[in-house]
This record gives C-alpha cells, structure tokens and sequence, in this order.
C-alpha cells in the first residue's frame, strides 16, 4: 500500500472494472436464430462471435441463408400494410415503449456492447445507448407528427439495412427509428463482428408489444448482407465501407428500390493559429481516439497552421501519451480493443506502408498478451499522397500536416474522395465560419467534433454516401410519394448521323451546341436529322467540355439567392418575348409560368435551425451540388427542359442538359434567351445527340456531381449503374410526369437540388 505522499507522486488510476456478469448471465450458453416474425428461429449453422479484448468466445449465432433473408422479408412483407395503417399516433406508442425499455437495460446494454465490440465501458454506457435512446424517443415524435408534417408522403415498404460492427446498438436504432416512425417495416443485418446488441433488441420488440414482423433480424456476414440486397425488398439502408456501398449501389440499379448510403471518411480537422490549442488538442482526443478510432466520420487528418503546429504537436503527444489503452470494461480506460484481429491487422498494414512511403509514426509499443490492442498514434513528415492521409484507417492514428494560408487549408481539406465530416478550430467565427462553408462535408464542426444528435442531419457528399440520417431530414429517406405515375417512358428512335450540314444549302443551318456561354460546334462534326432540321450530334468529348465550362461557372453556385432569382425572372420574361417561336403557344405559356415559379423559390428554399445540445446552433444549411447533368424528358421538349433545369439552376447548381432527343430544338432555341438574360456562361450547357452515350458519359464523370434521368428504363439503369464510380446521387424517372400540373413543379425537385450540410456552432462567453 503506497503512503499519500507516493500515491500523490504516482497520480496513477486504481482499477475500476464494470462487472460483466449482467451481459454473461444473458449469454450463458446461447445459441441465436434469427428474429423473424417475432420470434426466435432455431439456430442454424452458427459462428463464434468473441469478445475482441480476450478473444474469448461470447456467443454462437447464426450465419443467414438466402432463404433465411427471403423468410425475414416476407415477414416484413406481410406486416407492412398493417403497420402503414396504424396512426402516427399508435406507431409512436411502440416506438416510445422501445425508448424506455433500452432505458430500463441501459446497463445490460453498454455491458454488452463492450464485451462484443471492445469499446470503453464509458463510452457505450455515456455515448452509444443514451444517444441510441435519444433516437427512439425523437423518432416516436416524427412518427406522432407525420401525417402533419409530411403530408402526401407514404412508406417505402420493407426496408432492408445493413449496419456495420463500430456502433451496433446506435447503428440499429440511425436505421430502425425512423423506418418504423414512417410506417416501414424493416429487416436489419447487423455486422457479423458484432451482433448481440441486435439480439437483445429483438427481445425488446417481443416485450413491447410490437406487431410481429414490423422488425426483422437477421444475422450473417457479407454474404447474408447481399442476399438482402438482392431480395424483394423496397429500399435499402446501409452503412459501412465505400467498397461495399459502391457494390450495392450497382446491384440495386435498375431495381427501383430507393437507396442511401452513409460511408467512409477521411475528415480534417483544421487548427488555425488563433485557436485555443489546448481545446483542439482534446478535440483530436475526441476526434481519433473515441471509439479507438473505428469512426466513419473520425478526424483523422489534422491540418494545422504553420506558426503553432510545433507547440500544437508538442502538447498533442504529451496528451496522447497520457491516454490509458486497456480493458474496456474498465471504467478508467480510454481507449479499449479493436473489433477483431483482421481490422488491428489492416491498421497495422496502412501504417506499415504509411512509413515505408516516409511518414514518422508516434507511437507506444504494441502491447503484449491476448486481445487486439492498438495504442494510439500520430504520423508525422507525410506528404499529400502518403498512403496513410489518403486511405482510410479506422483504428486510433491521425496523420498531421501543415497550412499556411486559409486558402491551402481548404485545399488540403478537400483534397480527398470522401467528404463526410470536418472539424474547424479557430476562435474567430468569421473565420471558422468561411471555412464552414467551404469545406466538402456533410457535417462540419466547429470547436468541436463528434457531435451526434438525432435531431441533426448525418451524412456525407462525394463518395461518403448520400442520404440523411436523423432529423426531419432523415425522416424524408424514409418516406416517398413524390413519384411521376404517367406512362412507361419509351426509348426515342435510333438517330441517323450525317457528316457536317448535309441540307445542301450553302448557309448552314445546322444548330449548334451551347456550351461555356457560347454557340459550339460538335466535336465530331457529325449531325442528325429531326423533323424540319438538323442538330448536333454531341459525343463524349462535347459532354466533357460542358462539364468543365459548368465546373468554370462556380462564381453562380456563390452568388445570392436573390441575384439568381433577378436572372431567372429576366429569363422567364424573355421566354415569354420569344413566344411562339419556342414552340406551340400553351406549352410556351406553361414554360414562362414555370420559369417564375422556380424563379420565386431562388432565394426562399432556406435551410433549418435544429434544436439539439444546449449553447450550440446546429445549423442545417442546403448547398447546391456543383455540377449537375440532367437528361431532360422526351416528351414535352420545352416544359420539360424548363420543368427540369430551371430548379437546379435557382438552387445554385450550373446544369449540362441533354434535352429531348428526338426534338431538341425548343431547348437550342433558348441559348438567344439565355444569352440575353444576364445568365453567366456555363451555368447552362446544352448537348443534344444519343441520349444512352451521353447519359453514359455523365454518369460517368468525376466533375458530375449529382445526376437526374427522366428517361427509359434502360438509361436509367445505365446511370445509376455508372454512378458508382464516385456515388453521385441518381435522381431517376421511368414514368412519364404530367409537366403541365402540379406535379410538373414539385418541391421534390428542390429537395433533390440541394445537400445538406450540417454545421454545429457551439457558443459561450
Ligand atoms: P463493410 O462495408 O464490409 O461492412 C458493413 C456491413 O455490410 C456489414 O454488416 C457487412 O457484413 C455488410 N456487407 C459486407 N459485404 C456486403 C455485401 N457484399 N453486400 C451487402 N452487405 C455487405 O465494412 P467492414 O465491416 O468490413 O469494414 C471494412 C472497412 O470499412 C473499415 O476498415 C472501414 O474503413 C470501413 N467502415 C466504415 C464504416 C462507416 O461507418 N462509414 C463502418 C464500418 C466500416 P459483415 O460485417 O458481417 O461482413
């Protein structure tokens, strides 16, 4: 027994281990089916699942089949119209009694979790169940409020979701809420590393009273994962790794079912010289080493401005040397036990290679003995391309460079394919703000990181995913009923191309592409006939071009809601002073009516502000994506190409359009009204020719940030196909909408235009 006097000298933790015994007695000797229907199936072929800071074994559970996944679905199947009838009112009653009884095992529950995933005890019991709670409670309120709040909107059905192993419980309930507040039923793939929380879940749904069905788990690995991917389910939620998300998003092409995606990360975290440093040093605690690191939206790139990075660094690895790698269960450990030995031999691998490319690790030993343990690290000396500031990690290492001008930290920060969240430390808000804006995530924080509240929007931008989850936001993937319902659109005729103007006149004729502002021949010199002229045939090289004078126009995505709606209003009026030769009278009149009307929400399509931690502003702004392509409906040449890049021009996007294919002129027509509306060159860019080809080549491209297809099955297909190279989202319409009602300007049209991004704003004197 040391004396006070030493004891003082040591400042050394006593042990202040959580009991398992709570979570072992539920587990003691269980073998697990899966939940189906509302009960317990029988096992069948079944897997260890191990506690990954021991490696000893905690459960069996059961790898599901095709069959299984097929059986869990028709549960859901049948259940669903039952579940969709209920008020909002009675579904909130389920989801409220879930609430309370996940408060009442709260303890149950953390325990668990620790055992299974290796996390510290603090923060599952602190962290993952309270805000996991925090979820159902929010959601029983959206499921009270939605017939008010979301009115015309219906349920997807049966929704599919796959969640990943670093926040099971949490995971589950992002997914199940608000699925089940929209009046969805669900069947839910935990991750095969961790699936007991779901389990226990599921005896809650039994206790609750919930309709059998209405929740369905089924346990596997990847494979289970695609065989749900694969069934007749109506839309699928998922959460994981880029690769996976990429796959799923070429299996589901082409299905109908609706998709969103919540990926991986490789967020910033910036330190400008005027930051309190020794909060930002605790930042990158919270950022890197919460949950050893195995965080989608971790901060694991600190970027930190020249003049105080050696001072920054120097209190930084103080700080991480004084962080305490251990036993998860005991109530003084910061960081606990990676998942399982295959992803502390991917971290390791990453590193390796990182210092093999130059970097200098900063690191303790690895530990000795069982259970796979990774003492926290900085990486320092890399340059912009090591493989470590690129790849995603997702284990306890942060990589560290330097900036010298708030210019080049921008740059840094968006240097990467992902763009889920950033971290922004800076005591003056102008600054901190600027760079809010500027950064290209989904989520940014400032003076702060690893915020998560269910009234707040997650998700990411580029190949972070898209789709919302929480909030009213996250309500909305859930819901649909702004579908078109007109007819089966048909694919045009196959064009004919003719070399150059082949009217014989000696004036030619032949219409040309607009492109940057400008009148521009075809790149291929060809054209093809349509009733009464000739057109352009645009190729690959054409659709490029457009996509970089659209990439050129930023300044339009920048400018005020209200200067953009002054340009629209002048180029509805010139629409107007064309008159009948932009095509018949009344859908001319339609178009000028249209024109205003998108015209009129330019400066009004606000963003929120959401309630959710005190002394924080969380705000949830809506962004235009950058560069859009939009493959314009066949029918209704004029309206429909007004009715469709109208909306993404008033939100900010600079648009390359492929108008009607079988009558584009109404749209070529229109570059003498843009050019005299005062709209800047490139925020419109009109292509005509095949539209399979050219659909094919933006969906394709890097610099297409979001893309729209009023087309034929097979196009659409091909674009949400060809999307997966960087998960764009793919807006797409295989039915004919009636562009001349109500349904032809639809506010689906702005919410499809804009991302949000989430920015927390902490405040206090
Ligand atoms: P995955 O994307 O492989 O797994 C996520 C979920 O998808 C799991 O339930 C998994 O099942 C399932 N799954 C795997 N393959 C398929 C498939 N073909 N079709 C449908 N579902 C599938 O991530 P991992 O768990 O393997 O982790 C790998 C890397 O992914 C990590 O190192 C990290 O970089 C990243 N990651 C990102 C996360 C995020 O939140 N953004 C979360 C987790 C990981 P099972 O696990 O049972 O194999």
């Amino acid at each position: 027994m040391p004396t006070v006097p030493e004891a003082l000298a040591l400042m050394d933790y006593g042990p202040a281990p959580e009991s398992p015994a709570i979570a072992l007695d539920w587990l003691k000797d269980r073998a697990f089916g899966h939940f189906i229907n509302g009960a317990f199936t029988k096992p069948g072929q079944t897997f260890a699942v191990t506690n990954p800071a021991t490696g000893a074994e905690l459960a069996q559970v059961t790898q599901g089949t095709d069959d299984d996944v097929a059986e869990a679905v028709n549960a859901a199947r049948a259940a669903a119209k039952g579940w969709a009838k209920l008020t909002g009112g009675q579904r909130a009653r389920y989801l409220y009694a879930l609430a309370r009884l996940m408060q009442k095992r709260e303890r149950l529950f953390a325990v668990l979790e620790t055992l299974d995933n290796g996390k510290p005890i603090r923060e599952s019991r602190d962290i993952d169940v309270p805000l996991a709670v925090r979820h159902f409670y929010h959601h029983a309120g959206w499921a009270e409020l939605l017939a008010d709040e979301f009115p015309g909107m219906r349920p997807h059905g049966v929704c599919g979701q796959i969640i990943p192993w670093n926040f099971p419980l949490l995971m589950l309930a992002w997914k199940v809420a608000p699925a089940l507040a929209a009046g969805n039923t669900v069947v839910l793939k935990p991750a095969e590393f961790t699936p007991l929380t779901a389990l226990l879940f599921a005896e809650l749904c039994v206790e609750a009273g919930l309709p059998k069905g209405v929740v369905n788990i089924v346990t596997g690995d990847g494979r289970t994962g695609a065989a749900l991917v694969a069934a007749e389910v109506d839309k699928i939620a998922f959460t994981g790794s880029t690769d996976v998300g990429r796959l799923i998003r070429r299996e589901t092409a082409g299905s109908g079912k609706a998709l969103t995606l919540e990926l991986g990360g490789k967020s910033p975290f910036i330190v400008f010289a005027e930051a309190d440093l020794d909060a930002a040093v605790e930042g990158v605690v919270d950022a890197i080493w919460f949950n050893q690191g195995e965080v989608c939206c971790a901060g694991s790139r600190i970027l930190v401005q020249e003049q105080v990075a050696e001072r920054f660094t120097a209190r930084l690895k103080l700080r991480m040397a004084k962080l305490r790698l251990g036993d998860p269960l005991d109530k003084s450990t910061d960081i606990g036990a990676v998942v399982h030995p295959t992803q502390l031999e991917r971290i390791r691998g990453i590193v390796d290679k990182a210092i093999a490319q130059g970097a200098i690790l900063h690191q303790a030993p690895m530990p000795e003995g069982p259970g796979s343990f990774c003492p926290p690290g900085l990486l320092t000396d890399l340059g912009a391309a090591n493989i470590a500031h690129t790849e995603e990690i997702f284990g306890p290492i942060v990589t560290l460079m330097t900036f010298r001008t708030p210019g080049e930290a921008v740059e840094l920060a968006n240097n990467t394919r992902y763009g889920l969240a950033a971290s922004i430390w800076s005591e003056n808000i102008t600054t901190a703000l600027d760079i809010a804006g500027q950064v290209k995530a989904g989520v940014v924080w400032i003076n702060g990181t690893n915020m998560f509240d269910a009234n707040a929007p997650f998700g990411g931008m580029r190949e972070s995913g898209f789709g919302r989850e929480g909030a009213r936001e996250g309500m909305l993937a859930y819901l649909t009923g702004d579908e078109a319902s007109g007819k089966e659109r048909k694919a045009p005729e196959a064009l004919s191309p003719l070399p150059g103007s082949a009217s014989g006149d000696t004036v030619d004729r032949t219409r040309k592409l607009y492109i940057g502002g400008a009148q521009k021949r075809p790149d291929g010199g060809y054209s093809y006939a349509v009733p009464g002229a000739q057109v352009p045939l645009g190729s690959r090289k054409d659709i490029r071009n457009a996509v970089e004078a659209a990439h050129k126009a930023s300044g339009w995505s920048k400018v005020t809601g209200h200067n953009r709606a002054q340009v629209l209003y002048f180029l509805a009026e010139n629409i107007a002073a064309r008159g009948k030769d932009l095509g018949p009278k009344d859908e001319v009149a339609l178009a000028v009516e249209r024109a205003f009307y998108w015209a009129a929400w330019a400066d009004k399509y606000d963003g929120r502000v959401h309630s959710t931690a005190s002394a924080n502003i969380t705000l949830a702004l809506k962004e235009p994506f950058g560069v859009m392509g939009v493959i314009c409906p066949e029918e209704a040449p004029l309206l429909g190409f007004v009715s469709t890049v109208m909306p993404a021009i008033a939100m900010g996007n600079r648009v390359v359009a492929v108008p009607s294919q079988s009558n584009p002129i109404p749209a070529l027509d229109l570059y003498q009204v843009f050019d005299t509306s005062d709209l800047p060159g490139g925020v419109v860019n009109i292509v005509t020719g095949p539209r399979g080809e050219l659909t094919d080549t933006l969906a394709k491209h890097d610099d297409v940030a979001a893309l729209w297809v009023f087309a034929e099955a097979e196009t659409c297909t091909l674009a949400e196909t060809l999307s997966a190279g960087n998960l764009k989202p793919v807006w797409t319409e295989q039915r004919q909408r009636d562009w001349t009602g109500p349904a032809g300007q639809s506010r689906s049209f702005l919410r499809r235009a804009v991302q949000v991004k989430t920015v927390w704003v902490p405040y206090g004197a």
